[in-house]
Order: C-alpha cells, then structure tokens, then sequence
C-alpha cells in the first residue's frame, strides 16, 4: 500500500489521486477505531473457576484460581487492555498462560500484547506455521500476517496437551480440518465446560476456512467428539454466537450433516457452484442460521467448495 502511493506521488498530477487516497485509508483506519472504541468485555461466570469474556471477535475463555490465568483467544490488539481489566476483576494473578483455537485474526489478535507481557502462547502446530507466514482466507480475499515473534506461540502439541492448573485438568484437542487445519477444543474435565473456537458458531451458518483446510466433514466430526465428552449439565462456549449446551449443539450438528447431504447430491448430480447456489441447499435452515454474517448463499458456496474438494 505504502509503495502505491509513493510511485503515485512521484507525478504531479498525480497528487490529488494520492491525497485522496490518504485520506480514504485515514478515514478506513478512524472507522476501525471507532468500531473497536464501543466495545465493552462482558464477563459471564460459568463455574467457579471459569469464565466466558465477550467483546468483539471470537468468545473468550478464562480459568482463574490459586495457579493463575489462564486464557481462551484473545480478539483484537486494540481490545487488550479492555480484556486485561476485565480478567483484573476477576484475578490478581498474572495470564499464565494463552492458547489459541486457530490462527484467524479475531481470535490472535491480541497475541503480541500478551506475548510482549511475558505470557505462554500455545497452539496447535498449524497455528504456528500459519501465523509465521503471510496466510489469505481466501473466501473473504483478504491476506493476514506474517505475525510479530511476540505473537507466536512458543509451545505447540499435535494432538493434544493437557494442563494441570486451577484443580481441573484442561485438554486441548486437535480437530483436524475443522473450521482449519489447526482447531483446538480445551475440554475443562471437572468443571464440565468445553470451548469449541470456530468449530461452532451457535445460532449463526459457519465459517469453514477451506482455503486453509477446513471441511464441513471435519467440523462434524468435531461436533461428534464434543458430544461425546459432554453431558446435559455441560457448558459449551462457541466460538460466535451465545453461551450453549449439548442440545443447542446437537441441532447444529443436524443443520450441518442436511446441509452436506444435500449439497453432496447436487455435486454428484454435476452442478455447478452457481446452479448449487440457486439450487438453495440451505432454504428450511435459512430462518434460524441464516441471519448471522454468513448470509444462506455464501455458506452454500463454502459447503459446495468442501464437498467438491474432497470430490
Ligand atoms: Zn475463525
């Protein structure tokens, strides 16, 4: 961006384009203040050591107790100290320890802040080698990273890792190609909370990251494991949308499995992604997933684009 308006700058002419320009960035940049100005953290306790941090991004998951912080994604940079004040309410202690669900930027924006005040980031492999190098979601065409050294986990696991901290025993799961190729699902054991990242989006289509590997089979899949860990006095925290339980998430498990089913016939029938789109695979889901930011048509397109790649 920085070189466009430098080589625009050169001819004189050119001055007006480049100003305007300037101010067009500016006013982009102003707008995304504001928008992160208005957010206030809400804090819901679950348990007696867990907690659920709303702002804006992806939900946020806190264990506090007598071994310190620890802390579920972490939004956006310029929401840090919003988050950092909202934990102080809850602890005194320091943020121990930090893991990311994936590598997208509503849920690792933070990083570097928290990386820089000497917390422990751990993720999933993926994650790593994500937020190493510059990473597009493709869907959306926009390109992210390579993120800061302080933004990186230090400590990542393959299939899972299990933290011994605040009398419960927390393990992060790899779901492999879920929402992306690095979710993670921390399954609090004796609190019977579970936090799913993006592998569940509660009353809202998902987003499923086919760019960087993410199915709609491996996000069932995902689905299936936490059901089977989890009771009907479970809590589940998604990662959008409200706080839920097992029956919330057994209804999005049926939307998803319909949903796949019919656009996989029509991709076996040799349609087109536009004939699959007008084909409306999603109509009697429309009126209680639709309204979120995925409208019904663009999750048609990501749930066409998974079955055709693994087609
Ligand atoms: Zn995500």
């Amino acid at each position: 961006m920085v070189s466009l308006v430098e080589n625009v700058r050169e001819g004189e002419t050119m001055n007006f384009i480049a100003t305007a320009l300037i101010a067009l960035f500016s006013a982009a940049a102003a707008a995304q203040a504001d928008r992160f100005d208005k957010v206030e953290i809400k804090t819901t306790q679950l348990t007696p050591n867990i907690y659920l941090l709303e702002g804006e991004g992806g939900n946020i998951g806190v264990s506090a107790g007598d071994d310190g912080v620890f802390v579920i994604d972490d939004q956006f940079a310029p929401l840090t100290a919003r988050i950092l004040a909202a934990i102080k309410k809850i602890s005194d202690k320091p943020v121990r320890l930090l893991i990311n669900t994936h590598w997208h930027f509503d849920h690792t924006g933070g990083n570097e802040n928290f990386g820089n005040a000497g917390t422990v980031i751990v993720a999933q492999d993926n994650v790593y080698k994500r937020l190493t190098v510059k990473t597009p979601i493709e869907f959306f065409k926009a390109q992210y990273g390579p993120s800061p050294r302080a933004a990186l986990p230090v400590l990542t696991f393959k299939d899972n890792v299990t933290f011994h901290l605040n009398g419960d025993e927390a393990t992060a799961l790899h779901a492999p190609n879920a929402h992306t190729d690095g979710d993670a699902i921390i399954h609090f054991r004796n609190a019977n909370v579970v936090h799913m990242g993006d592998t569940y989006f509660n009353g809202l289509y998902p987003f499923i990251d086919t760019g960087t590997n993410g199915s709609v089979k491996g996000v069932i899949a995902a689905v299936d494991r936490v059901l089977a860990i989890t009771d009907d006095t479970s809590k589940i925290i998604p990662g959008h949308g409200p706080l839920s339980n097992k029956a919330e998430l057994k209804a999005y498990r049926g939307m998803l499995v319909k949903v796949h089913a019919n656009v996989t016939a029509l991709v076996k029938a040799k349609k087109t992604l536009a004939q699959v789109v007008a084909a409306k695979p999603t109509r009697e889901f429309d009126a209680q997933w639709g309204n979120g930011f995925l409208k019904p048509d663009q999750f048609a397109e990501i749930v066409y684009t998974s079955v055709a790649k693994s087609h």
